[in-house]
């Protein structure tokens, strides 16, 4: 084990390259849905094309510094960028403390990585790229190869099944009910990657939470009138925030607090009247 004294300095360099990742997370959030290249020209003001020098570039003190506003142009730079930046880092930092230093922490940050870009990919284009699910399917593959995870791969292989295959049904009736297309075949696809990291428990938990996050979204979309005509409502963001939050209440063992407060608190029947 790492002496209890680098705690600290692992924590600060979490919270730095979770930041760092946010930024890329940005680009890769503005450039992928668009085709543009990911690694190549330098960052520029979307507004007035002006390249962005690299002390106006450091994540969230940059846009305190700057108030918000292009240094060129004055332009307001969306708040967008430095909320990322500062979810990446709280999740590295959270998730650190919570898996330790450990290769199930590196398997769990890539994915929550991936689903905070998903989101706003999500929500914007109403599309999960295929880049991000070959990505999860390749973590995946590497995780269960190295056993990184603490299921096994059968457990992987039915969570795949539970995650993936109850969206599959839930799209199936909603399509029958609404006729018309309910859920994108991009979000069946998701969870079948997320189910595999996950198990049968876990995606059923994160199944329920994204049932209720897309039914809590569609209602404020709805009285926002946010909603297009074409009713279209990204069911996305929800299984990213349901999944975020099931890795995110994780208990050491592979349990997880909210399944045992479940099985321990409402189960004794304490609420029950
Ligand atoms: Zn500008």
């Amino acid at each position: 084990m790492l002496a209890k004294e680098l705690y600290p300095f692992m924590q600060v360099y979490a919270l730095i390259i979770g930041l760092a990742v946010g930024s890329f997370l940005n680009v890769i959030i503005y450039r992928l849905p668009n085709n543009k290249s990911i690694v190549k020209p330098r960052s520029k003001c979307t507004k007035c094309d002006s390249q962005i020098a690299w002390y106006d570039n450091v994540p969230v003190l940059s846009y305190i510094a700057l108030l918000g506003k292009c240094r060129k142009c004055k332009n307001p730079i969306s708040i967008r960028y430095p909320l990322i930046e500062f979810i990446c880092g709280m999740m590295t930092l959270m998730l650190l403390n919570i898996y330790g230093p450990s290769f199930e922490f590196i398997v769990m940050i890539l994915i929550s990585y991936m689903l905070i870009a998903i989101t706003f990919i999500d929500v914007d284009y109403f599309i999960i790229p295929n880049e991000f699910i070959i990505f999860g399917f390749i973590i995946s593959i590497i995780s269960h190869s190295f056993k990184l995870l603490p299921i096994t791969v059968v457990q992987g292989f039915f969570g795949s099944l539970t995650y993936g295959g109850m969206l599959f049904i839930m799209g199936a009736m909603g399509t029958f009910i609404f006729k018309k297309e309910a859920l994108g075949f991009g979000d069946i696809k998701l969870g079948l990657v997320l189910g595999s990291f996950l198990g049968i428990e876990l995606s059923l938990l994160a199944l329920f939470f994204s049932f209720i996050f897309g039914g809590i979204m569609s209602i404020i979309l709805l009285i926002a009138k946010e909603v297009g005509d074409d009713h279209m409502i990204p069911f996305g963001p929800s299984i990213a925030a349901a999944t975020l939050l099931t890795i995110l209440t994780k208990t050491i063992g592979g349990g997880n607090h909210i399944i045992n407060w479940y099985f321990t608190t409402m189960w004794n029947g304490e609420y029950f009247f």
